[in-house]
């Protein structure tokens, strides 16, 4: 059962209990809800009470504000994590993938380097089964 607050065409208010809403519209559909007060059988559903409609408004807003706040913070988590990275390993640019697979062999000093990779060398020092971390690039900012 559901209750609708159903209001007449002479703007009388009252509630109706209902099995479902589509019994709701058949009834009304065919005149079958009559107003306890004045008898007309034009009926429609009140309106929604204004504090739900404003609260729903007012939802959107905060869940907007909060993506924002959200996006903020990974790109300051971003940011931290290419600062420690740069800051405790070997820069070895395009080298990346040699000196990761002459460190990985024992050829060279076992330390942690970043540099640049293409999309196939990742896959083959993956398929090799070296460790290969891709570090997200933060949006650049104008400052
Ligand atoms: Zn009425």
């Amino acid at each position: 059962m559901i209750k609708y607050t159903v209001r007449c065409a002479d703007g009388h208010d009252f509630d109706g209990w209902y099995k479902d809403s589509a019994t709701y519209e058949r009834l009304a559909g065919r005149a079958g809800i009559e107003c306890p007060l004045c008898g007309s059988t034009d009926v429609a559903r009140a309106p929604m009470a204004p504090r739900i409609a404003k609260s729903r408004g007012d939802g959107g807003a905060v869940a907007q504000a909060h993506a924002q706040e959200v996006a903020e913070r990974i790109l300051e988590a971003v940011q931290e994590m290419r600062k420690s990275v740069e800051a405790n390993c070997d820069y070895v640019g395009p080298e990346f993938a040699d000196e990761a697979r002459r460190i990985h062999y024992g050829e060279a000093d076992e330390r942690g380097i970043y540099g640049e990779a293409t999309n196939d060398e990742a896959r083959e020092l993956d398929e090799e089964g070296i460790e290969v971390h891709r570090l997200p690039t933060p949006p650049r900012r104008n400052s």
